[in-house]
Protein backbone atom coordinates (compact mmCIF):
# COMPACT_ATOMS: atom_id res chain seq x y z
CA UNK A 1 0.00 0.00 0.00
CA UNK A 2 0.93 3.31 -0.83
CA UNK A 3 2.38 5.48 2.22
CA UNK A 4 -0.37 8.04 3.33
CA UNK A 5 0.79 11.75 3.08
CA UNK A 6 1.60 11.79 7.03
CA UNK A 7 4.30 9.54 6.09
CA UNK A 8 6.14 11.10 3.60
CA UNK A 9 8.06 13.75 5.59
CA UNK A 10 11.58 12.09 7.12
CA UNK A 11 14.20 13.71 8.92
CA UNK A 12 16.56 11.66 6.96
CA UNK A 13 16.28 9.52 3.77
CA UNK A 14 18.47 6.82 2.97
CA UNK A 15 18.28 5.74 -0.76
CA UNK A 16 19.71 2.20 -0.72
CA UNK A 17 19.18 -0.66 1.89
CA UNK A 18 22.34 -2.76 1.37
CA UNK A 19 24.51 -3.27 4.39
CA UNK A 20 25.29 0.67 4.14
CA UNK A 21 22.13 1.62 3.85
CA UNK A 22 20.27 -0.12 6.12
CA UNK A 23 23.18 0.14 8.98
CA UNK A 24 22.57 4.53 8.16
CA UNK A 25 18.63 3.59 8.91
CA UNK A 26 19.70 1.92 11.71
CA UNK A 27 21.57 4.44 13.43
CA UNK A 28 19.74 7.62 12.15
CA UNK A 29 16.72 5.86 14.18
CA UNK A 30 19.12 4.95 17.09
CA UNK A 31 19.28 9.03 17.01
CA UNK A 32 15.20 9.17 17.18
CA UNK A 33 15.28 10.59 13.69
CA UNK A 34 12.05 9.78 11.88
CA UNK A 35 14.16 7.75 9.14
CA UNK A 36 12.68 6.18 5.56
CA UNK A 37 14.63 3.96 3.86
CA UNK A 38 14.37 3.01 0.03
CA UNK A 39 15.43 0.24 -1.79
CA UNK A 40 14.40 -0.46 -5.61
CA UNK A 41 14.40 -4.27 -5.56
CA UNK A 42 13.07 -6.47 -3.06
CA UNK A 43 14.73 -6.21 0.04
CA UNK A 44 17.25 -8.87 0.87
CA UNK A 45 17.74 -9.41 -3.23
CA UNK A 46 20.82 -10.87 -4.57
CA UNK A 47 21.34 -8.62 -7.36
CA UNK A 48 24.09 -5.89 -5.53
CA UNK A 49 27.14 -6.63 -2.94
CA UNK A 50 25.56 -7.33 0.27
CA UNK A 51 23.80 -10.23 -0.45
CA UNK A 52 24.81 -14.45 0.44
CA UNK A 53 25.84 -16.00 3.19
CA UNK A 54 29.54 -15.32 4.54
CA UNK A 55 31.68 -11.87 4.53
CA UNK A 56 34.85 -12.11 6.86
CA UNK A 57 36.43 -8.86 9.26
CA UNK A 58 39.87 -8.58 9.54
CA UNK A 59 42.20 -5.97 11.06
CA UNK A 60 45.02 -6.59 8.59
CA UNK A 61 44.79 -3.33 6.63
CA UNK A 62 48.01 -1.92 4.56
CA UNK A 63 46.73 1.38 4.78
CA UNK A 64 46.61 2.20 8.24
CA UNK A 65 43.19 4.33 8.30
CA UNK A 66 41.24 0.93 8.60
CA UNK A 67 41.97 -0.56 11.80
CA UNK A 68 40.23 1.73 13.53
CA UNK A 69 37.50 1.71 11.63
CA UNK A 70 37.22 -2.34 11.55
CA UNK A 71 37.71 -2.33 15.57
CA UNK A 72 35.02 0.44 15.80
CA UNK A 73 32.86 -2.04 13.95
CA UNK A 74 33.42 -5.01 15.46
CA UNK A 75 32.23 -3.29 18.70
CA UNK A 76 28.97 -2.15 16.77
CA UNK A 77 28.67 -5.96 15.28
CA UNK A 78 28.44 -7.19 18.89
CA UNK A 79 25.73 -4.07 20.23
CA UNK A 80 23.64 -5.27 17.33
CA UNK A 81 23.75 -9.05 17.86
CA UNK A 82 22.85 -7.94 21.30
CA UNK A 83 20.30 -5.67 20.94
CA UNK A 84 18.24 -7.78 18.11
CA UNK A 85 18.88 -11.22 19.34
CA UNK A 86 20.46 -12.51 15.68
CA UNK A 87 23.75 -14.03 15.52
CA UNK A 88 25.04 -13.06 12.50
CA UNK A 89 29.64 -12.67 13.58
CA UNK A 90 31.45 -16.02 13.98
CA UNK A 91 34.87 -14.99 15.58
CA UNK A 92 37.89 -16.82 14.19
CA UNK A 93 41.15 -16.41 14.01
CA UNK A 94 42.86 -14.59 10.43
CA UNK A 95 45.57 -15.93 8.63
CA UNK A 96 47.35 -13.44 6.10
CA UNK A 97 49.65 -15.15 3.56
CA UNK A 98 51.87 -13.61 1.73
CA UNK A 99 55.88 -13.11 0.21
CA UNK A 100 57.90 -11.85 2.57
CA UNK A 101 59.15 -8.69 1.17
CA UNK A 102 55.53 -7.44 -0.35
CA UNK A 103 54.99 -4.19 1.44
CA UNK A 104 51.09 -4.47 0.92
CA UNK A 105 51.51 -7.85 2.92
CA UNK A 106 54.08 -6.48 5.19
CA UNK A 107 52.59 -3.35 6.43
CA UNK A 108 49.34 -5.21 6.84
CA UNK A 109 50.69 -7.47 9.63
CA UNK A 110 51.96 -4.28 11.62
CA UNK A 111 48.86 -2.24 11.11
CA UNK A 112 46.71 -5.27 12.31
CA UNK A 113 48.67 -6.36 15.00
CA UNK A 114 49.55 -9.90 13.28
CA UNK A 115 52.00 -12.48 14.61
CA UNK A 116 54.18 -14.12 11.88
CA UNK A 117 54.23 -17.81 12.56
CA UNK A 118 56.95 -19.82 12.79
CA UNK A 119 57.94 -22.19 9.82
CA UNK A 120 57.02 -25.74 9.39
CA UNK A 121 60.59 -26.95 9.82
CA UNK A 122 61.01 -24.82 12.86
CA UNK A 123 60.58 -26.55 16.41
CA UNK A 124 58.51 -23.52 17.74
CA UNK A 125 54.47 -23.57 18.68
CA UNK A 126 52.18 -23.46 15.65
CA UNK A 127 48.07 -23.68 15.93
CA UNK A 128 47.38 -27.03 14.65
CA UNK A 129 45.39 -25.41 11.22
CA UNK A 130 48.99 -24.17 10.31
CA UNK A 131 49.55 -27.97 8.81
CA UNK A 132 46.89 -27.02 5.90
CA UNK A 133 48.83 -24.45 3.96
CA UNK A 134 52.01 -25.40 2.25
CA UNK A 135 53.39 -22.02 2.53
CA UNK A 136 55.77 -20.77 -0.77
CA UNK A 137 59.49 -19.92 -0.74
CA UNK A 138 60.30 -16.72 0.19
CA UNK A 139 56.56 -16.19 1.56
CA UNK A 140 55.80 -16.04 5.81
CA UNK A 141 52.15 -16.69 7.34
CA UNK A 142 50.85 -14.39 9.82
CA UNK A 143 47.66 -14.79 12.20
CA UNK A 144 45.67 -12.38 14.11
CA UNK A 145 42.45 -12.46 16.38
CA UNK A 146 40.43 -9.97 14.80
CA UNK A 147 38.81 -12.05 12.55
CA UNK A 148 35.19 -13.65 11.43
CA UNK A 149 32.86 -14.65 9.34
CA UNK A 150 29.41 -12.70 9.25
CA UNK A 151 26.28 -14.03 7.77
CA UNK A 152 26.07 -11.40 4.66
CA UNK A 153 21.87 -11.35 3.90
CA UNK A 154 21.24 -12.09 7.73
CA UNK A 155 23.07 -9.08 8.65
CA UNK A 156 21.66 -6.71 6.06
CA UNK A 157 18.23 -8.32 7.71
CA UNK A 158 19.37 -7.48 11.27
CA UNK A 159 20.03 -4.11 10.62
CA UNK A 160 16.33 -3.44 8.83
CA UNK A 161 14.46 -5.31 11.58
CA UNK A 162 16.36 -2.77 14.20
CA UNK A 163 15.55 0.44 12.26
CA UNK A 164 12.15 -1.11 11.79
CA UNK A 165 11.98 -1.57 15.46
CA UNK A 166 12.83 2.00 16.45
CA UNK A 167 10.24 2.96 14.15
CA UNK A 168 12.21 3.39 10.56
CA UNK A 169 9.69 2.92 7.42
CA UNK A 170 11.72 0.51 5.09
CA UNK A 171 10.03 0.49 1.89
CA UNK A 172 10.86 -1.38 -1.26
CA UNK A 173 10.16 -1.90 -5.03
CA UNK A 174 10.87 1.91 -4.77
CA UNK A 175 13.66 3.27 -7.49
CA UNK A 176 14.89 6.50 -6.50
CA UNK A 177 15.30 8.51 -9.83
CA UNK A 178 15.85 12.03 -8.58
CA UNK A 179 17.23 13.50 -5.05
CA UNK A 180 16.92 17.48 -5.70
CA UNK A 181 16.70 20.71 -3.30
CA UNK A 182 12.39 21.71 -3.24
CA UNK A 183 13.45 25.08 -3.91
CA UNK A 184 16.09 27.91 -3.30
CA UNK A 185 16.93 28.92 -0.02
CA UNK A 186 15.00 25.85 1.50
CA UNK A 187 15.52 23.21 3.57
CA UNK A 188 13.92 20.01 2.12
CA UNK A 189 15.68 17.72 -0.05
CA UNK A 190 12.58 15.76 -2.20
CA UNK A 191 12.77 12.38 -3.42
CA UNK A 192 11.38 10.83 -6.32
CA UNK A 193 10.78 7.57 -6.98
CA UNK A 194 10.23 5.86 -10.60
CA UNK A 195 6.40 5.44 -9.72
CA UNK A 196 6.19 9.20 -9.07
CA UNK A 197 5.96 9.30 -5.38
CA UNK A 198 7.88 12.45 -3.82
CA UNK A 199 8.95 12.14 -0.08
CA UNK A 200 10.54 15.25 1.73
CA UNK A 201 13.71 14.54 3.73
CA UNK A 202 15.83 17.50 5.71
CA UNK A 203 18.58 14.95 5.03
CA UNK A 204 19.42 12.32 2.52
CA UNK A 205 21.91 9.25 2.50
CA UNK A 206 22.47 8.29 -0.59
CA UNK A 207 24.07 4.72 -0.36
CA UNK A 208 23.31 2.88 -3.58
CA UNK A 209 26.38 0.66 -4.05
CA UNK A 210 27.15 -0.27 -7.73
CA UNK A 211 24.36 2.13 -9.16
CA UNK A 212 26.11 5.08 -7.48
CA UNK A 213 27.81 6.82 -10.30
CA UNK A 214 25.14 6.71 -12.09
CA UNK A 215 22.52 8.25 -9.60
CA UNK A 216 25.05 10.83 -8.84
CA UNK A 217 25.47 11.96 -12.47
CA UNK A 218 21.84 11.62 -12.86
CA UNK A 219 21.32 14.18 -10.04
CA UNK A 220 24.25 16.68 -9.85
CA UNK A 221 25.94 15.97 -13.55
CA UNK A 222 29.14 14.91 -11.93
CA UNK A 223 31.23 12.04 -12.48
CA UNK A 224 32.30 9.89 -9.83
CA UNK A 225 35.00 7.25 -10.27
CA UNK A 226 32.90 4.09 -8.70
CA UNK A 227 33.06 1.62 -11.23
CA UNK A 228 30.75 -1.43 -10.78
CA UNK A 229 32.53 -5.07 -11.40
CA UNK A 230 31.25 -8.64 -11.87
CA UNK A 231 32.79 -11.10 -9.18
CA UNK A 232 32.22 -14.89 -7.98
CA UNK A 233 32.32 -16.69 -5.37
CA UNK A 234 33.52 -20.17 -5.30
CA UNK A 235 33.07 -23.35 -2.88
CA UNK A 236 35.40 -25.74 -3.48
CA UNK A 237 35.03 -29.59 -2.59
CA UNK A 238 36.86 -30.44 1.19
CA UNK A 239 39.48 -33.15 0.26
CA UNK A 240 38.06 -36.37 1.91
CA UNK A 241 39.14 -36.75 5.80
CA UNK A 242 39.78 -32.79 6.03
CA UNK A 243 36.27 -32.18 6.20
CA UNK A 244 36.43 -30.90 9.73
CA UNK A 245 39.39 -29.23 10.18
CA UNK A 246 39.13 -26.93 8.47
CA UNK A 247 35.78 -25.55 9.78
CA UNK A 248 35.25 -22.35 12.20
CA UNK A 249 34.06 -25.04 14.78
CA UNK A 250 37.84 -26.20 14.45
CA UNK A 251 38.77 -23.12 14.96
CA UNK A 252 39.84 -22.85 11.20
CA UNK A 253 40.99 -19.44 10.14
CA UNK A 254 39.47 -16.57 7.75
CA UNK A 255 42.47 -16.19 5.67
CA UNK A 256 43.59 -13.80 2.57
CA UNK A 257 47.04 -14.40 0.73
CA UNK A 258 48.86 -11.17 -0.87
CA UNK A 259 50.10 -11.02 -4.21
CA UNK A 260 48.51 -11.88 -7.83
CA UNK A 261 45.77 -13.17 -7.67
CA UNK A 262 44.73 -11.09 -4.23
CA UNK A 263 42.73 -14.61 -2.54
CA UNK A 264 40.64 -14.55 0.47
CA UNK A 265 38.80 -17.26 2.60
CA UNK A 266 36.14 -18.21 4.80
CA UNK A 267 37.05 -21.54 6.79
CA UNK A 268 34.17 -24.31 6.05
CA UNK A 269 30.66 -23.29 7.48
CA UNK A 270 27.31 -22.61 5.42
CA UNK A 271 28.29 -25.98 3.24
CA UNK A 272 29.42 -28.40 5.16
CA UNK A 273 32.25 -30.45 2.89
CA UNK A 274 32.93 -27.60 1.26
CA UNK A 275 35.49 -24.21 1.76
CA UNK A 276 34.86 -21.10 -0.10
CA UNK A 277 38.04 -19.68 -1.85
CA UNK A 278 38.12 -16.74 -4.03
CA UNK A 279 40.12 -14.18 -5.90
CA UNK A 280 39.45 -10.42 -5.33
CA UNK A 281 38.41 -8.22 -8.28
CA UNK A 282 36.61 -9.01 -11.58
CA UNK A 283 35.70 -7.39 -15.18
CA UNK A 284 33.94 -4.02 -15.49
CA UNK A 285 29.87 -4.81 -15.42
CA UNK A 286 26.86 -2.90 -15.78
CA UNK A 287 24.76 -3.12 -13.27
CA UNK A 288 21.45 -2.77 -15.04
CA UNK A 289 23.06 -5.09 -18.04
CA UNK A 290 24.70 -8.46 -16.00
CA UNK A 291 25.33 -11.65 -18.38
CA UNK A 292 25.30 -13.09 -15.20
CA UNK A 293 28.01 -15.41 -16.58
CA UNK A 294 29.21 -18.29 -13.31
CA UNK A 295 30.51 -21.19 -16.12
CA UNK A 296 33.98 -22.55 -15.96
CA UNK A 297 36.88 -20.63 -16.18
CA UNK A 298 34.65 -17.33 -16.98
CA UNK A 299 36.31 -14.07 -17.16
CA UNK A 300 39.45 -15.76 -15.21
CA UNK A 301 38.03 -15.56 -11.83
CA UNK A 302 38.31 -19.34 -11.31
CA UNK A 303 41.51 -20.90 -12.82
CA UNK A 304 43.80 -18.30 -10.94
CA UNK A 305 42.29 -19.68 -7.70
CA UNK A 306 42.43 -23.43 -8.54
CA UNK A 307 46.29 -22.56 -9.54
CA UNK A 308 46.75 -20.89 -5.79
CA UNK A 309 45.14 -23.95 -3.89
CA UNK A 310 47.29 -26.40 -6.04
CA UNK A 311 49.83 -24.60 -4.78
CA UNK A 312 49.31 -23.86 -0.99
CA UNK A 313 46.73 -26.25 -0.22
CA UNK A 314 47.02 -29.24 -2.15
CA UNK A 315 46.74 -31.67 0.29
CA UNK A 316 43.38 -29.96 1.87
CA UNK A 317 40.89 -28.89 -1.01
CA UNK A 318 40.29 -30.43 -4.20
CA UNK A 319 40.49 -28.51 -7.55
CA UNK A 320 39.75 -31.31 -10.44
CA UNK A 321 36.30 -30.58 -11.88
CA UNK A 322 36.17 -26.79 -10.32
CA UNK A 323 34.33 -25.02 -7.96
CA UNK A 324 30.88 -26.94 -6.44
CA UNK A 325 28.97 -23.66 -6.28
CA UNK A 326 30.02 -20.53 -7.66
CA UNK A 327 27.64 -17.10 -6.63
CA UNK A 328 27.75 -13.92 -9.11
CA UNK A 329 27.91 -11.00 -6.71
CA UNK A 330 29.04 -7.10 -7.58
CA UNK A 331 32.30 -4.67 -6.10
CA UNK A 332 31.76 -0.63 -6.39
CA UNK A 333 35.33 0.00 -6.89
CA UNK A 334 36.95 3.85 -6.28
CA UNK A 335 40.29 3.72 -8.00
CA UNK A 336 42.65 3.13 -5.07
CA UNK A 337 39.94 1.43 -3.36
CA UNK A 338 39.16 3.28 -0.49
CA UNK A 339 35.39 4.17 0.23
CA UNK A 340 33.82 7.56 -0.64
CA UNK A 341 32.01 9.14 2.54
CA UNK A 342 31.35 12.58 2.27
CA UNK A 343 28.60 15.21 1.34
CA UNK A 344 27.73 15.15 -2.00
CA UNK A 345 28.28 19.08 -1.83
CA UNK A 346 27.72 22.00 -4.68
CA UNK A 347 25.44 24.81 -4.61
CA UNK A 348 22.43 22.70 -4.36
CA UNK A 349 22.91 19.91 -1.57
CA UNK A 350 25.66 21.56 0.89
CA UNK A 351 25.99 19.68 3.78
CA UNK A 352 21.94 18.01 3.65
CA UNK A 353 23.02 14.88 1.01
CA UNK A 354 25.60 12.32 2.20
CA UNK A 355 27.58 9.70 0.42
CA UNK A 356 28.47 6.35 1.46
CA UNK A 357 29.51 4.37 -1.98
CA UNK A 358 32.79 2.72 -3.48
CA UNK A 359 33.63 -0.01 -0.57
CA UNK A 360 35.71 -1.58 -3.23
CA UNK A 361 35.44 -5.31 -1.99
CA UNK A 362 36.10 -4.68 1.55
CA UNK A 363 33.33 -3.00 3.18
CA UNK A 364 30.88 -5.06 4.70
CA UNK A 365 33.17 -5.39 8.31
CA UNK A 366 33.08 -2.21 8.61
CA UNK A 367 28.85 -1.91 7.93
CA UNK A 368 27.82 -0.50 11.41
CA UNK A 369 31.06 1.87 11.41
CA UNK A 370 30.20 3.37 8.52
CA UNK A 371 26.57 3.38 8.83
CA UNK A 372 26.70 5.61 12.30
CA UNK A 373 29.18 7.56 10.52
CA UNK A 374 26.88 8.55 7.28
CA UNK A 375 24.15 9.32 9.89
CA UNK A 376 26.26 11.26 12.49
CA UNK A 377 27.42 13.83 9.23
CA UNK A 378 23.42 13.55 7.84
CA UNK A 379 22.12 14.70 11.47
CA UNK A 380 24.72 16.82 13.08
CA UNK A 381 27.12 17.79 9.80
CA UNK A 382 30.33 15.68 11.43
CA UNK A 383 30.95 12.28 12.89
CA UNK A 384 31.63 12.28 16.15
CA UNK A 385 32.21 8.30 17.06
CA UNK A 386 34.65 9.15 13.86
CA UNK A 387 37.05 11.32 15.65
CA UNK A 388 36.35 9.51 19.16
CA UNK A 389 37.48 6.19 17.53
CA UNK A 390 40.59 7.68 15.41
CA UNK A 391 38.72 7.26 12.37
CA UNK A 392 40.00 9.53 9.70
CA UNK A 393 37.62 10.66 7.60
CA UNK A 394 40.04 12.96 5.28
CA UNK A 395 40.88 9.70 3.64
CA UNK A 396 37.04 9.26 1.92
CA UNK A 397 36.44 12.41 0.54
CA UNK A 398 34.79 12.79 -2.67
CA UNK A 399 37.44 15.67 -4.19
CA UNK A 400 40.55 13.67 -3.90
CA UNK A 401 39.60 12.48 -7.45
CA UNK A 402 39.69 16.37 -8.16
CA UNK A 403 42.40 16.80 -11.46
CA UNK A 404 43.83 13.02 -9.55
CA UNK A 405 42.22 10.32 -11.01
CA UNK A 406 43.96 7.87 -9.35
CA UNK A 407 43.00 9.61 -5.81
CA UNK A 408 44.94 7.81 -2.94
CA UNK A 409 46.46 4.96 -5.15
CA UNK A 410 49.48 3.91 -3.71
CA UNK A 411 52.64 1.89 -4.70
CA UNK A 412 51.33 -1.44 -2.89
C1 LIG B 1 31.87 -11.58 -3.64
C2 LIG B 1 32.07 -10.52 -2.62
C3 LIG B 1 32.80 -10.80 -1.48
C4 LIG B 1 33.02 -9.83 -0.52
N1 LIG B 1 33.72 -10.15 0.60
C5 LIG B 1 33.86 -9.24 1.57
C6 LIG B 1 34.45 -9.61 2.78
O1 LIG B 1 34.84 -10.77 2.99
N2 LIG B 1 34.57 -8.67 3.75
C7 LIG B 1 34.14 -7.40 3.56
O2 LIG B 1 34.29 -6.58 4.48
N3 LIG B 1 33.54 -7.01 2.43
C8 LIG B 1 33.39 -7.91 1.43
N4 LIG B 1 32.75 -7.58 0.27
C9 LIG B 1 32.33 -6.19 0.05
C10 LIG B 1 31.00 -5.86 0.67
O3 LIG B 1 30.09 -6.93 0.52
C11 LIG B 1 30.50 -4.57 0.03
O4 LIG B 1 31.50 -3.58 0.25
C12 LIG B 1 29.19 -4.10 0.63
O5 LIG B 1 28.24 -5.14 0.59
C13 LIG B 1 28.68 -2.88 -0.13
O6 LIG B 1 27.42 -2.55 0.38
P1 LIG B 1 26.56 -1.36 -0.20
O7 LIG B 1 25.44 -1.18 0.75
O8 LIG B 1 27.43 -0.21 -0.52
O9 LIG B 1 26.05 -1.88 -1.63
P2 LIG B 1 24.77 -2.83 -1.99
O10 LIG B 1 24.71 -3.99 -1.11
O11 LIG B 1 24.82 -3.11 -3.45
O12 LIG B 1 23.54 -1.91 -1.66
C14 LIG B 1 23.13 -0.86 -2.49
C15 LIG B 1 21.63 -0.95 -2.58
O13 LIG B 1 21.13 0.22 -3.20
C16 LIG B 1 20.03 -0.16 -4.02
N5 LIG B 1 19.82 0.88 -5.00
C17 LIG B 1 20.63 1.19 -6.04
N6 LIG B 1 20.12 2.22 -6.74
C18 LIG B 1 18.94 2.56 -6.14
C19 LIG B 1 17.96 3.53 -6.41
N7 LIG B 1 18.08 4.38 -7.45
N8 LIG B 1 16.88 3.58 -5.61
C20 LIG B 1 16.75 2.74 -4.53
N9 LIG B 1 17.67 1.78 -4.26
C21 LIG B 1 18.76 1.71 -5.03
C22 LIG B 1 20.50 -1.48 -4.61
O14 LIG B 1 19.45 -2.23 -5.15
C23 LIG B 1 21.16 -2.12 -3.42
O15 LIG B 1 20.26 -2.89 -2.67
C24 LIG B 1 32.51 -8.52 -0.72
C25 LIG B 1 31.75 -8.24 -1.85
C26 LIG B 1 31.51 -9.23 -2.79
C27 LIG B 1 30.69 -8.91 -3.99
Amino acid sequence: MAAQPAERSFDVIVVGAGIMGSCAAHAAASRGARVLLLEQFDLLHQRGSSHGESRTIRATYPQPHYPPMVRLSRRLWDDAQRDSGYAVLTPTPHLDLGPRDDPAFVASVANGGATVLAPAAADAPRPAWAEAFRVPDGWAAASSELGGVMKATKAVAMFQALAAKLGAVVRDRAEVVDVARQGEGTTTIVVKTATGEEFHGAKCIITVGAWTSKLVKSVTGADLPVQPLHTLICYWKVKPGHERELTTEAGFPTFASYGVPYIYSTPSMEYPGLIKIAMHGGPPCDPDGRDWAIGPGEDGLVEPVARWIDEVMPGHVETAGGPVVRQACMYSMTPDEDFVIDFLGGEEFGRDVVVGAGFSGHGFKMGPAVGRILAEMALDGESGTAAEAGVELRHFGIRRFDGNPTGNARSY
